[in-house]
């Protein structure tokens, strides 16, 4: 009921554009001066204008500044097309289709800069607008004026346009007071803004988590029924605003906003078991606050060892049933991580060239169980030592492993020779240690296949 109800409200209601009402806010109103503004992007307004054209900051560095956040990078929005700009900068080139834009580069810095597009939503019926048969824009190229450039922004945070010449904010949405509100609202009709890209849904739950904002009652109302339209989304780009907002800093507050809007299914299916089972819960929790203090604390973050992270219960559950049905260990763990990768990449498309290393992550983890004779000195030297006890310490963390276990190689890492010899574990002088039968879980990687 509630769903024919939405439908009705969001279905029928034509898309009429709210009357855009510019308010140009000074300075004095905003506090967000010139100097707040990356030289590379200044270098660039100020040569568009210069050249006659209209250039203003745009998008999530005008709000991140008015948020006293460090913008991640710099837009900029002009109405020079994009062969216009290209000819004003020596270093600058044409980048993609769906969205044609111009990348401008000062030394080591980059600054995008599009040109004003027309809003794809009153323009149904021209061709230049190349919508799917969901109401997915496929190519989006039609240049247009200012405003139209705003209205097809995704939310009114993110279409404010400072002009640095003059230091004014213009705010054709309201932005500004939602800044204040510290709300997430779409611009437009959401049911039609989310069919047209429904990666908007998942922008609004990085935005709201990365923000610390609120999501407008209207704005979230039709996620929860068009969530299912992410998988018309191509599975790559699925993956590249995943891995936006899984680096976003606030990765542990946006998974569970994903979770909370039902939008995971699409991408990362395994989020609802995992986090209903207790020690899956903790793991990932662990990996994803870890990650954060990462990123907090100015470290990079390897999107293998994420998402080797994120896909870890998973492998085990493939590898379990493997066992069970009674393939030997070693080619089953190799041939679960393939299952695992494969049944992964339908959905979200974790890049190929990520394979090797979470596969090196998974496979070394049986090798830190070792501790005797020359075996820890060779694990020590393997290429992917830290990244696999990176991922022994989550696994410790989250009680899989004992702790003792964790501490013994952070430990033995830091030791001289002699303690380190000190430390080995003694193997009784018989033969060689039988592999055990585990009962409780499966070990991810088979002992007598290491070494
Ligand atoms: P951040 O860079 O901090 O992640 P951002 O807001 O700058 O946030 P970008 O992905 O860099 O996000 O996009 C720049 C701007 O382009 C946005 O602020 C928004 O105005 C517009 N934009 C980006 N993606 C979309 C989209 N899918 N639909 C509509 N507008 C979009
Ligand atoms: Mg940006």
């Amino acid at each position: 009921m509630i769903k024919s109800f939405i439908r009705r409200i969001l279905g029928k209601k034509p898309h009429t554009t709210k009357k855009t009402r510019l308010q140009r806010i000074p300075v004095s109103q905003h506090g967000l001066t010139r100097v707040q503004i990356l030289p590379c992007a200044l270098k660039v307004t100020d040569t568009l204008q210069q050249a006659g054209f209209s250039a203003f900051v745009v998008g999530g560095a005008v709000r991140d500044l008015l948020l006293s956040k460090t913008p991640k990078d710099f837009d900029v929005a002009t109405n020079a097309t994009p062969e216009q700009v290209r000819d004003l900068f020596r270093r600058s080139r044409i980048i993609g289709r769906r969205f044609r834009l111009v990348h401008v580069m000062c030394g080591g810095d980059t600054i995008e800069v599009s040109t004003f597009r027309a809003s794809a939503v009153t323009e149904e019926d021209d061709s230049s607008h190349v919508t799917d048969d969901t109401g997915r824009i496929v190519r989006d190229n039609v240049f247009g004026d200012q405003e139209s450039d705003a209205e097809r922004r995704d939310f009114t945070v993110n279409a404010l346009y400072y002009d640095p010449s003059t230091e004014e904010i213009w705010d054709y949405r309201g932005g500004v007071a939602d800044i204040k509100r510290k709300t997430l609202r779409i611009i437009g009709d959401p049911a039609t803004r989310y069919r047209e890209d429904p990666v908007r849904m998942l922008r609004a739950a990085r935005f709201a988590a990365k923000l610390d904002f609120h999501i407008d009652e209207t704005t979230r109302a039709p996620i929860a029924e068009l969530a299912e339209l992410l998988t018309n989304v191509p599975p790559s780009r699925l993956f590249d605003e995943m891995l936006k907002l899984l680096l976003s800093g606030h990765a542990l507050r946006a998974v569970h906003q994903l979770r909370a809007e039902g939008l995971h299914q699409g991408m990362l299916p395994m989020l609802d078991s995992i986090l209903e089972q207790d020690e899956g819960k903790r793991f990932i929790t662990a990996a994803l606050h870890n990650t954060d203090q990462r990123l907090q604390a100015g470290k990079s973050v390897s999107p293998a060892f994420l998402f080797a992270s994120l896909l870890w219960h998973e492998l085990q559950i493939h590898y379990q049933k493997r066992l069970d049905a009674g393939e030997i260990p070693a080619p089953a763990l190799f041939a679960a991580m393939d299952d695992t990768l494969d049944h992964q990449r339908a959905r979200l498309a974790v890049p190929r060239r990520l394979d090797g290393m979470m596969k090196e992550i998974w496979s070394l983890q049986s090798r830190y169980d070792q501790r005797s004779g020359s075996r820890p000195y060779r694990l020590l030297g393997h290429p992917r030592f830290r990244a696999g006890y990176d991922f022994l310490l989550l696994r410790a963390e989250s009680g899989e492993v004992d702790q003792e276990l964790a501490d013994w190689w952070t430990t033995f890492q830091e030791a001289d020779e002699t303690q380190r010899a000190a430390m080995l574990i003694k193997e009784p002088a018989s033969s060689k240690p039988k592999r055990r039968r585990r009962t409780k879980k499966p070990n991810p990687a088979p002992q007598a296949t290491n070494d």
